[in-house]
C-alpha cells in the first residue's frame, strides 16, 4: 500500500533575489493550507546547508515524504535537493521545484502579480508531487577509453591528460598531421614565445604515448550508444604510402612531377607543394601523403611510365592500391577539439580581399612573418612593378567579428592582441616602416595583454580608433579610407599592404560531428556548452565534452586551461569505471502498444528499438525503451498513438492534476 503524502513545502528568498518582489511568507502561508501539506516554511537560502539542514530535520521529526522546493530553476538545484532528502531517508524522486525566481521575480516587477504567479506554481508542484511514484537509479560499467575528436593544442593537451593518468585514448585528426592552427602561428602574444617550439614537444609526446592511439588523416563515421559505453568507427584515408614503411626522407616529394605546383594549405597558399606531401617540416606523423585530388596517377592514370615517386622511394612505401581502412572500438567518453575557421575575408569585398595581392588576412600575415614560411620570413610584397619592403603598413582589426552584416556579433577575443602581436613583428623586421592599426575598441582582458598593448604602442604603432569603410587601388598604392572617430577626421591614408584581422567562425564542416553526436549550436553557431556558467565543457549529451574554439573563440591559454576541463571531466566516468543511469526514462505498456514505431522514429536519442513479444499467444512487435540511452525528453509520449508510453515522474496521471492545480493564467 502506498503511503500517505505528507507534503514539505520550502520557499526561498534567495536572498532579495526572489523576496523583493514575492511576498514569500504569503506564499509558505498559502501552500500550508493545501491538501497534504505538513508543513510550510521560508527560509533566506534555501540551497545553503542551514536551509539543507530544515529540510532534513522536518523529515525526521514531521515524518515528510514529499518535499517541495520552491526556489530557482531545477537546472540550478534539483541535483543538491534531491541529495538532500535522499540523505533524510526519502527517495530522491520525490522532490518537486516550483521554479519562482526565474518565472516569478525575475519576470514581475510587481509583488503583486509575482505572489499571485508564485502560490500557483507551488500548488501545482504540491499537485503532482502526491502522484510522483519512487524511482531508483542504476549503474552501468565505463569503458575506460577515451574519444578525442581534433589535434590541435585542445585535442592534444586533453589526449595527454588523459593519457598521463592511464587511459587509453583514441586521438582523431583529418588532416595528414597533428597541430591545427597553432602549428601555423609565427609567435605568440603577449610573451611571443616561438609558437612551433612549445607546441612541437607536446604534438611528439602525443605521437609516442603509450596510451595514446593516434589516428591521422581519420575521420569519425559512427558514434552510436551512451556514456561510459560509446561504440566508435573511424575511417582511416588512403594516404597511397605504406605508414610503416616511409621514413619521411622525401625523396617522393623532390621528385613529384608536380612539385611545388600545388598551394600549400600549411602556408595559405602562398608557398607550393608537391602531390606527395608532408604538410609542414615538423609535422607530426613525420609520414608522407598523396593528395589524390592532384596526383597525376591517380587523377589521370598517367605520371610518365611509372610514377616517379614509385620509382625513388628506396623503402618501397607508396602503394596506389591503399583503400580506406576502418577502425572500430569502444570509449566511455568523448571530447570534441575540433577548433575554428578563420573568417573568410572574401565576405568583406569592400576590404578588396579577392581584388589586391597586397591585402592579406592575419593567417597569410602569420605565415609570412615566419622563419619557416613561404619567404623564410622576410616581408616583402611585389608593387607591380618589383619586389619590396612595404613601407606603409595598414592593420584592420575586427574583419568579421562583432559585425552583424555578416552574422557575426561575438567578439572573437583573439584579434585585438594577434594584430598587436603581428604589429611589433612588423616593427622588429622593418624598423622604418609606419605602421596603423585602425581599430573600434582595444580588449586586452588577459594576463599581461595590456601590459603587451602598451608595448606595442610605445613601439611607434599608431592607434586609429574607426572602422575602414573601403579600400580602393590608386597608383601603386592602397588607399585606407576611413574616419578618425576621436577627432571626426575623414582619412584616406595611402598604404603598401594591408593586414585584415579576420575574426575566428565555426568550421564549416562542423555539422558531421554534430549530427554524429547530437550536439546544439549556440546563436553564435559555436558548439552548445550544457550551461555557460556552471557547465562550460559539457553538453547536453552525456559524457561528450568540448575543448577549445570548438565551443567558442578563444586564445592558446584559455584553449589549454579548456581542455584540461574538458579531460578531468571525461575522466570522471573512466575513473569510477561506471556511470548512473537517469531514472526518470520513457516506459512501454506492451500489452497496448501497437508497434507502429511512430516513437522510434521520433526519439532524438534513437533510444528505442522494436522488439518481438508474444502477447496473448501472438507475436507482436513492440518499441522498447534502452534506458542508458534515454533522457526522458517526452517526445516518444506526445508522438505515441496509444497512450502506451510515459516518461516516468511526467505521466499524465501526474502532469494533468498539476496543469489543473495552475488553474487559468493570466
Ligand atoms: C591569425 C591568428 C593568430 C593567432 N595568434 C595567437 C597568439 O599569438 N596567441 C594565442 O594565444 N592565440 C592565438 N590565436 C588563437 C589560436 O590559434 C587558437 O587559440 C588555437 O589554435 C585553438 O586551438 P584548437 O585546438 O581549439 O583549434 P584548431 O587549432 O583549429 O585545431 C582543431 C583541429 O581539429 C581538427 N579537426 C577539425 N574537424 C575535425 C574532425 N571532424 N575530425 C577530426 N579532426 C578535426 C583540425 O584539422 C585541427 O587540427 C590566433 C588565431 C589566429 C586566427
Amino acid at each position: 500500500m502506498t503511503e500517505k503524502p505528507k507534503v514539505g513545502v520550502y520557499v526561498c528568498h534567495c536572498g532579495i533575489n526572489i523576496s523583493s518582489t514575492v511576498d514569500v511568507d504569503a506564499v509558505a502561508e498559502f501552500a500550508q493550507k493545501l491538501p497534504d501539506v505538513k508543513v510550510a516554511r521560508t527560509y533566506s537560502y534555501m540551497c545553503s546547508d542551514p536551509g539543507q539542514v530544515l529540510i532534513k530535520k522536518d523529515i525526521e521529526e514531521e515524518g515528510l515524504n514529499r518535499i517541495v522546493v520552491a526556489s530557482c530553476s531545477p537546472r540550478m538545484h534539483e541535483p543538491t535537493f534531491r541529495k538532500a532528502i535522499a540523505e533524510a531517508g526519502v527517495n530522491p524522486y520525490f522532490l518537486e521545484m516550483a521554479n519562482i525566481r526565474e518565472q516569478c521575480s525575475w519576470v514581475h516587477e510587481e509583488i503583486e502579480e509575482g505572489t499571485a504567479k508564485a502560490k500557483k506554481l507551488v500548488s501545482a508542484s504540491i499537485a503532482k508531487v502526491r502522484l510522483l511514484e519512487a524511482l531508483e537509479t542504476k549503474e552501468v560499467e565505463a569503458e575506460p577509453a577515451a574519444l578525442v575528436i581534433g589535434a590541435g593544442i585542445a585535442g592534444i593537451q586533453a589526449a595527454l591528460d588523459i593519457a598521463d593518468a592511464g587511459f587509453q585514448v583514441y586521438l582523431v585528426e583529418k588532416t595528414p598531421s597533428v597541430g591545427g592552427r597553432m602549428a601555423q602561428l609565427d609567435k605568440t602574444f603577449p610573451t611571443l614565445d616561438c609558437s612551433a617550439c612549445i607546441l612541437t614537444p607536446k604534438m611528439v609526446d602525443a605521437a609516442n604515448h603509450p596510451n595514446i592511439e593516434l589516428l591521422s588523416y581519420s575521420e569519425v563515421e559512427e558514434v552510436n550508444g551512451f556514456i561510459g559505453n560509446f561504440d566508435v568507427r573511424v575511417r582511416k584515408k588512403a594516404r597511397y604510402v605504406d605508414f610503416d614503411k616511409c621514413t619521411g626522407c622525401g625523396d617522393c616529394a623532390s621528385e613529384c612531377r608536380v612539385k611545388d605546383r600545388i598551394p600549400s594549405e600549411f602556408d595559405q597558399g602562398m608557398g607550393k607543394r608537391s602531390a606527395i606531401y608532408l604538410p609542414f617540416p615538423q609535422a607530426v606523423p613525420a609520414k608522407y601523403t598523396i593528395d589524390a585530388g592532384h596526383c597525376l596517377y591517380l587523377t589521370r592514370g598517367k605520371c610518365g611510365k611509372t610514377p616517379k615517386c614509385q620509382e625513388v622511394c628506396g623503402a618501397g612505401a607508396i602503394n596506389f592500391e591503399q583503400e580506406d581502412e576502418f577502425v572500430e572500438f569502444k570509449v566511455g567518453a568523448v571530447i570534441v577539439a575540433t577548433g575554428f575557421d578563420p573568417f573568410d575575408a572574401s565576405r568583406k569585398p569592400e576590404y578588396g580581399y579577392d581584388d589586391y595581392p597586397n591585402v592579406i588576412t592575419g593567417m597569410e600575415m602569420e605565415r609570412l612573418v615566419s622563419a619557416s614560411g613561404p619567404t623564410g620570413g622576410k616581408i616583402k610584397i611585389f608593387n607591380g612593378e618589383e619586389e619590396i619592403e612595404p613601407k606603409e603598413v595598414a592593420l584592420i582589426k575586427c574583419v568579421g567579428s562583432r559585425d552583424s552584416s555578416v552574422g557575426n556579433e561575438y567578439c572573437s577575443r583573439v584579434c585585438c592582441m594577434y594584430v598587436a602581436k603581428q604589429a611589433h613583428l612588423i616593427r622588429d623586421k622593418l624598423p622604418d616602416a609606419n605602421i596603423r592599426i585602425y581599430y573600434m575598441d582595444v580588449r586586452a582582458f588577459g594576463k599581461g595583454f595590456e601590459e603587451f598593448y602598451d608595448r606595442v604602442r610605445r613601439e611607434n604603432v599608431r592607434y586609429i580608433r574607426g572602422n575602414p569603410s573601403e579600400i580602393f587601388k590608386r597608383g601603386n598604392k592602397l588607399v585606407v579610407k576611413a574616419e578618425d572617430t576621436l577627432n571626426s577626421r575623414p582619412l584616406e591614408d595611402e598604404v603598401d599592404l594591408v593586414v585584415l584581422g579576420v575574426g575566428l567562425e565555426p568550421r564549416a564542416d562542423m555539422r558531421g560531428v554534430m549530427d554524429l553526436l547530437r550536439l546544439s549550436q549556440s546563436p553564435d553557431r559555436f558548439f552548445l556548452e550544457a550551461h555557460p556558467k556552471l557547465r562550460p565543457v559539457d553538453t547536453a549529451t552525456d559524457g561528450v565534452f568540448l575543448a577549445g574554439c570548438a565551443q567558442g573563440p578563444k586564445d592558446i591559454p584559455d584553449t589549454v586551461a579548456q581542455a584540461k576541463a574538458a579531460a578531468a571531466s571525461a575522466m570522471i566516468p573512466l575513473a569510477r569505471g561506471k556511470v548512473t543511469i537517469n531514472a526518470q526514462v520513457a516506459v512501454v505498456n506492451e500489452a497496448t502498444c501497437r508497434g507502429c514505431a511512430y516513437c522510434v522514429n521520433i526519439c532524438p536519442y534513437t533510444a528505442i528499438e522494436m522488439v518481438t513479444v508474444n502477447r496473448f499467444g501472438n507475436e507482436v512487435e513492440v518499441a522498447r525503451v534502452n534506458e542508458a540511452l534515454c533522457k526522458g525528453c517526452g517526445s516518444c509520449s506526445a508522438a505515441c498513438l496509444s497512450d502506451s508510453i510515459q516518461p516516468k515522474s511526467f505521466r499524465d496521471s501526474q502532469i494533468l492534476p498539476q496543469i489543473a492545480a495552475l488553474g487559468v493564467m493570466r
